[in-house]
C-alpha cells in the first residue's frame, strides 16, 4: 500500500482546511469502502483526513419539521432512530437491506452516499476500466455484466451505484448538505449522483474538497406510506440486482402523491419520474401500476446478460405499489 499521511479533524472547518489544495486527500469516515479500495490499490490517497470525530452524529428534528441526520451517524443508528422508523420507514428498510450488521455499525451516512461501484473490473487493477483509469476501456461491456446497468449507461461505463440508502433518500426528496471552503450548500439526493456520460470517473456532483455534513429529510414525505424492496442473489450481504423505494399517498381512491426510485439499475439512484407522472390522479389499480412502470422502463437498454432486470424491476415495483395501496386507509 502506498504510504499516506493521517490527520484527525475535530471541526468541519478544520477538515475542509486540511483538504484544501490537496486533490489526493480523502475524508475517512467509517472506512468500510475506502479502506478496502486502498488495500486493492484502487484508491491511493496522499492524505487521509479522519472526520469520524466531527460533531455530526445526531439525528434531530428541525423547526420546519424536517429531520436532519448528521454525516457521521452510523447506518444502524439511523435505521433504528424513532424519527426515521416512524416517519420514513422506507429509509429504515433500505438501510437494513444494505451490507451486514457489522458493516452497518461502522458505515456512516456520508460515506454511504460516497461509496463506489462494486463493478469487479473497477476493483481489479489488471482489467481495463474507464472509471478507475480514464481512457483504458470498459472491461464489463463485453465481459461479465449481469449485475450492471440497464438505464442511463454510456458507451464508456455501464456500472451501477451500490447504495440502498441513497435510493430511499432519492424517493423521499431528501437533500445532501455539503460544506466546502466557500461555505454550505444543499443538493437534492436525486441530483447528487451522476450518470456516467463521458466522465465515468466522476460519481457525484461533489466539488473538490467538499465534505458531506448531513442529509435533510423533508416534512412533505414524513408519515406517508412508504416501502423498500430489494432483489438480490443472497438473502443478506449482497448488492441489489434491482430495488425500489416507493412513497405513495392515496386519497379518495386516487393517487395524490407518488415517488418512485430504482436501485441496481443505473449509475445513480434512478428517480422514476415518467412512472410518477403516469400515476398521479389515477385510481390505484394493477393496470395503472403496470402502465406507469412500463412508461419508465421503456427507456431501458439492457445488455447481453441483464435483460432479466427489466421484468424484475417491473414486478418488484408493481408489488410494492399494490401493497402500499392496499394498506392505505383511504384507498
Ligand atoms: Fe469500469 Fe464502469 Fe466499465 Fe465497470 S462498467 S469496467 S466501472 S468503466
Amino acid at each position: 500500500m502506498k504510504p499516506f499521511r493521517y490527520v484527525r479533524a475535530y471541526s468541519v472547518e478544520e477538515a475542509t482546511a486540511a483538504h484544501a489544495g490537496r486533490p489526493s486527500s480523502r475524508y475517512l469516515g467509517g472506512g468500510t469502502n475506502l479502506v478496502d479500495l486502498m488495500k486493492l490499490g484502487v484508491e491511493r490517497p496522499g492524505r487521509l483526513i479522519d472526520v469520524s470525530r466531527l460533531p455530526l452524529d445526531a439525528v434531530e428534528e428541525l423547526p420546519d419539521g424536517s429531520v436532519r441526520a448528521g454525516a457521521t451517524v452510523r447506518n444502524s443508528d439511523l435505521a433504528a432512530h424513532p424519527l426515521v422508523r416512524d416517519r420514513y420507514p422506507v429509509l429504515a428498510q433500505a438501510l437494513l437491506a444494505g451490507a451486514s450488521g457489522q458493516l452497518r455499525n461502522v458505515a456512516t451516512t456520508g460515506g454511504n452516499l460516497l461509496q463506489r461501484t462494486r463493478c469487479p473490473y473497477f476493483q481489479d487493477l489488471a482489467k481495463p476500466c474507464n472509471k478507475r483509469e480514464p481512457g483504458s476501456g470498459c472491461g464489463a461491456r463485453d465481459g461479465v455484466h449481469r449485475d450492471h446497468a440497464i438505464l442511463g449507461h454510456s458507451r464508456l461505463c455501464i456500472a451501477t451505484h451500490p447504495s440502498d440508502m441513497a435510493v430511499a433518500l432519492a424517493a423521499l426528496g431528501a437533500q445532501v448538505e455539503l460544506h466546502g471552503v466557500r461555505g454550505r450548500r444543499t443538493l437534492p439526493v436525486a441530483e447528487f449522483h451522476r450518470l456516467p456520460g463521458d466522465r465515468p470517473d466522476l460519481d457525484t456532483e461533489i466539488a473538490p474538497g467538499e465534505l458531506i455534513t448531513g442529509v435533510l429529510l423533508p416534512p412533505s414525505t414524513a408519515g406517508l406510506p412508504s416501502a423498500y424492496r430489494k432483489a438480490r442473489d443472497r438473502a443478506s450481504y449482497a448488492f441489489a440486482l434491482a430495488s425500489v423505494a416507493v412513497v405513495l399517498d392515496v386519497e379518495d381512491s386516487a393517487v395524490r402523491q407518488v415517488r418512485i426510485a430504482f436501485g441496481g439499475l443505473a449509475h445513480r439512484p434512478w428517480r422514476a419520474r415518467e412512472a410518477e407522472r403516469a400515476l398521479l390522479g389515477e385510481p390505484p389499480s394493477d393496470e395503472a401500476f403496470l402502465r406507469a412502470v412500463d412508461a419508465e422502463l421503456c427507456a431501458a437498454e439492457p445488455l447481453r446478460d441483464n435483460a432479466f432486470k427489466v421484468r424484475l424491476a417491473r414486478n418488484l415495483t408493481c408489488d410494492v405499489l399494490r401493497r402500499l395501496a392496499d394498506s392505505s386507509p383511504a384507498s
